[in-house]
């Protein structure tokens, strides 16, 4: 056996391993095996490539110390509640070291031509072109979504010091390079273009807003001009410049398309940019012909539009409406004050009181929940009532909160055992048997227009049915809408007590008033 065959087949394990762990992160209890079958097959890949043909090992190993250092620090400083962030983060490297792998690769085919070697394939060529392009929207646009998710792009408030050192330095870094490297290439209109990009890049990142008149039309022109530019370089590819043309002006496209998007609609993002990396993966994959980059890009590319898909039909809106339409209130919205009429404000007492006769009570999280980070003041809460010998369990629903899993993350963070955990469809047929209903910040999700209004926003997004239980205790601070921006007559239900506190402090207080009764 040649060490081609060798290589192929550790190739093909490694794929193996990579499939059964897209597999097994199905299920939060085989998730941390599969996580550990992924990083072997990654091992396995590495290690074929690696003996597969001759290298300077100084690069090699200073890649691996560098990305090693930043994986760890990573790793043990990031806080569950800023993993969007951080994925965004990590899928912007993802781009960018297929932009520089297909870069690299075009560099070195056409200076091996210039010394008398053929032509590259078309298929190198196509798929250096869709990997400058996708790769550099990849990382641009994670760029933003990890500027907006931290709030240090498009936002009116003061920035802390390493806030201001990120955006400005990078803006800095982009533009100045940019100018640089363009003057390096003479003055034409290739570098003029190069140069145009990078200062639009740089500058598009510091304004305060997130949108501006012309927005529209810089990405038509960006997008028509990195499809052009990329049909030059499949017809002359020998002219490697243009490849960082390519990647310049795809960047301005990257900016703009990520910019305008809201910051809650930021997950649905980049779930989308998850699956750009793997599919610049997979284009790169084709320029240096290494099978397991094809098929480990592609399992990426698949699973992050997977995840996208199922994001955007849990909020009943199309992926279209989340990237270029709006969230709001519509003219038929009836009025908070009219909806909200029958509202009863309710204790910590009078609920502890309601507690004490229930056998069956459902949780059910939201975003406030997170947000005041009381999954630990409500584990408390449902262990004490656990020990009086009331079934506690908790409704999750699909996207409550900000980003896919946010109220599992949260609450595993709290040693919620698993099974505890019920999905919506779940517990809704059994809503009716539910003695009390906690929600702890969560609006949308529970808002029963969805079922009984098609002309709401939300219409037709699933929801957890509290409606239906013998009592709902609605913990929040104020009648204040959700996401969504809209009433929600829940609150006023003849079944509800609404109970205006911080979720904390309500679960807190509620545990003080348990104890005492
Ligand atoms: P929501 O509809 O945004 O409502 C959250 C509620 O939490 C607010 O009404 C707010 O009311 C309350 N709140 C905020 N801070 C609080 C605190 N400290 N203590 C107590 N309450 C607090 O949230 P949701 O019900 O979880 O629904 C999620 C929404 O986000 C859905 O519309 C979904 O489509 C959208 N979304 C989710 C994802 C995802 O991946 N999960 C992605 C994009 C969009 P007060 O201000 O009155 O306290």
């Amino acid at each position: 056996m040649g060490m081609q065959d060798l290589t192929n087949i550790i190739y093909l394990i490694a794929a193996i391993l990579f499939i059964l762990d897209l597999k097994m992160l199905s299920h939060p209890r085989t998730a941390v095996r599969g996580n550990q079958l992924g990083a072997l097959g990654m091992l396995l890949a590495i290690v074929a490539t690696l003996m597969s043909g001759t290298w300077d090992w100084t690069y090699i190993i200073l890649g691996i110390g560098i990305g090693s250092l930043i994986g760890a620090v990573a790793a043990l400083r990031v806080k569950m509640t800023s993993m969007p962030e951080l994925v965004g983060l990590f899928n912007g490297f993802g781009g960018a070291a297929s932009v520089l792998v297909a870069g690299s690769a075009l560099v070195a085919t056409f200076n091996a031509v210039n010394a008398g070697a053929t032509d590259g394939s078309m298929q190198m060529k196509v798929a250096t072109v869709l990997s400058g392009i996708i790769g550099s929207v990849t990382f641009f646009g994670s760029y933003v979504a990890f500027g907006k998710l931290s709030e240090f792009l498009c936002v009116k408030w003061k920035l802390h010091t390493w806030q201001k050192i990120v955006k400005y330095g990078f803006s800095l870094a982009v533009a100045g390079g940019g100018i640089w490297y363009g003057l390096t290439m003479g003055i034409n209109p290739l570098s003029i273009t190069f140069m145009v990009s990078a200062v639009l890049i740089g500058g598009l990142l510091l304004p305060k807003k997130d949108r501006f008149p012309g927005m529209d039309l810089l990405k038509g022109l960006s997008a028509i001009a990195s499809v052009a530019i990329g049909v030059m370089l499949v017809l002359d590819p020998s002219n490697t410049p243009l490849f960082w043309v390519l990647v310049a002006v795809a960047g301005v496209l990257g900016v703009i398309l990520t910019l305008s998007i809201g910051g809650a609609d930021m997950p649905v993002v980049i779930a989308l940019l998850n699956s750009y990396s793997g599919l610049a993966a997979a284009a790169t994959g084709f320029v240096i012909d290494n099978t397991v980059l094809i098929i480990a890009g592609s399992l990426v590319g698949a699973s992050g539009l997977i995840l996208t898909k199922i994001m955007c039909k849990a909020m009943n809106r199309s992926l279209a409406n989340v990237l270029f339409g709006t969230m709001g209130p519509t003219a038929d919205t009836p009025d908070a004050d009219e909806v909200y009429k029958t509202v009863k404000a309710t204790s910590a007492d009078e609920v502890a009181m309601t507690l004490e006769v229930a056998q069956r009570v459902a949780i059910v999280p939201g975003y406030g929940m997170a947000v005041s980070q009381a999954q630990h003041a409500v584990r408390d809460v449902a262990n004490f009532l656990e020990d009086k010998g009331i079934e506690v369990e908790y409704a999750i629903h699909p996207v409550a909160g900000r980003m896919p899993g946010h109220m599992n993350v949260l609450l595993a963070e709290a040693d919620v055992p698993y099974d505890k955990l019920k999905e919506m469809d779940e517990v809704n047929p059994t809503m009716e048997q539910v003695d009390v209903a906690i929600v702890l910040g969560a609006n949308d999700v529970v808002n029963p227009v969805a079922r009984t209004d098609p002309s709401s926003p939300i219409a037709g997004m699933p929801i957890i049915d509290v409606d239906k239980a013998r009592t709902v205790v609605v913990i929040k601070r104020s009648l204040s809408p959700g996401f969504a921006g809209i009433p929600n007559p829940l609150f006023a239900a003849d079944n509800t007590l609404m109970f205006f506190s911080d979720a904390k402090k309500a679960m807190l207080d509620l545990l003080t008033a348990l104890k005492e009764t």
